[in-house]
């Protein structure tokens, strides 16, 4: 593949991984289309790979195949190496002169640690570049047929993560203020607590019945939705059955997928509703 790939030489004006570099990498969501072509770059070059969990295997069928390719996975509830040793593993990495590729699921800095580890490495002198990748929230509404604004519906977005260091709901957010942020929440690690926000929410305002979809393993070849409300959410999504990854969408955006599912669509499913909101957008002036 690395052969054959599309991208111009790099010294075609690709930047040029130098040994003693940590590059912040990220590969998208899951789906191996969604990886950028300077992640793509990064891959054919890198001497070692250091890849967290959710970074799909396909992509790393990118890397040369000399590359090391070391797992520094974290996943809620397993064992997992403490951030710390991930930073000073990839600064020994530099320092022995090594192109350290530091691959991480959908975007570096969305919910990924990139800002601490990138702070660990310009500590240490360490040079670094950073690659964004799309992030799973943005990739798995789309890949959902849930667009994440929506004129009738928000005119702000708001991500926040259902974790915080402590793996428990987070202390630090202010619930009510999350509640009024903005008509529509995406949540990232937020199945185990859950049931804890939606009570939150709904104390502070937000309605029982607002719409939810809950996307797992988004743009995967497994991805499945469950379609509830906020006041059903936990229950629902335990039902289900389904084990995160997740992303919880919490918004009438939702409802677009009724019309949107363009996957089930291409699978033979015909849209259960041609105007889920019930009012046909008005062209502006
Ligand atoms: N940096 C990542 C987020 C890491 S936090 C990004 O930008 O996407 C980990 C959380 O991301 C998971 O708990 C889940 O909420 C979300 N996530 C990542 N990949 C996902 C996927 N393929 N499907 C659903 N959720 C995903």
């Amino acid at each position: 593949m690395t052969e054959n790939h599309p991208l111009p030489p790099v010294d075609d004006g690709w930047p040029q991984f130098l040994p003693g570099w940590v590059w912040l990498v990220g590969a998208g969501p899951g789906d191996p289309g969604l990886v950028t072509l300077h992640a793509l770059n990064a891959l054919s070059q890198a001497d070692v790979i250091v890849y967290d969990a959710l970074v799909d295997e396909r992509i790393l069928a990118w890397a040369r195949a000399e590359a090391q390719v070391e797992y520094a996975g974290k996943r809620g509830g397993k064992p997992s190496p403490k951030q710390r040793d991930i930073s000073l593993r990839l600064i020994e990495l530099a320092r022995a002169g090594r192109r350290v590729l530091r691959l991480k699921g959908g975007d570096p800095f969305i919910f990924g640690r990139g800002g601490e580890e990138g702070q660990a490495l310009v500590q240490a002198g360490i040079p670094i570049r950073i690659v964004p990748g799309i992030t799973a929230a943005v990739a798995g509404l789309a890949y959902a047929g849930i667009p994440a604004t929506h004129r009738e519906v928000n005119q702000a977005v708001t991500f926040f993560t259902g974790h915080d260091a402590t793996g428990n709901a987070p202390g630090a957010l202010d619930w009510g203020a999350l509640a009024r942020s903005s008509p529509v929440l995406i949540g990232y690690m937020a199945i185990k607590t859950l049931p804890a926000i939606a009570e939150s929410l709904i104390g502070a305002g937000r309605a029982p019945d607002e719409p939810v979809a809950i996307v797992v393993d988004a743009t995967r070849p497994g991805m499945q939705v469950v379609e509830t409300t906020l006041g059903r959410a936990a229950a629902d999504f335990a039902a289900s059955g389904l084990e995160p990854p997740a992303i919880v969408c919490i918004g009438r955006v939702a409802l677009m997928r009724q019309a949107l599912d363009w996957i089930g669509q291409m699978a033979g499913r015909p849209p259960r509703d041609l105007d889920p909101l019930g009012g046909a957008v008005e062209e502006a002036g």
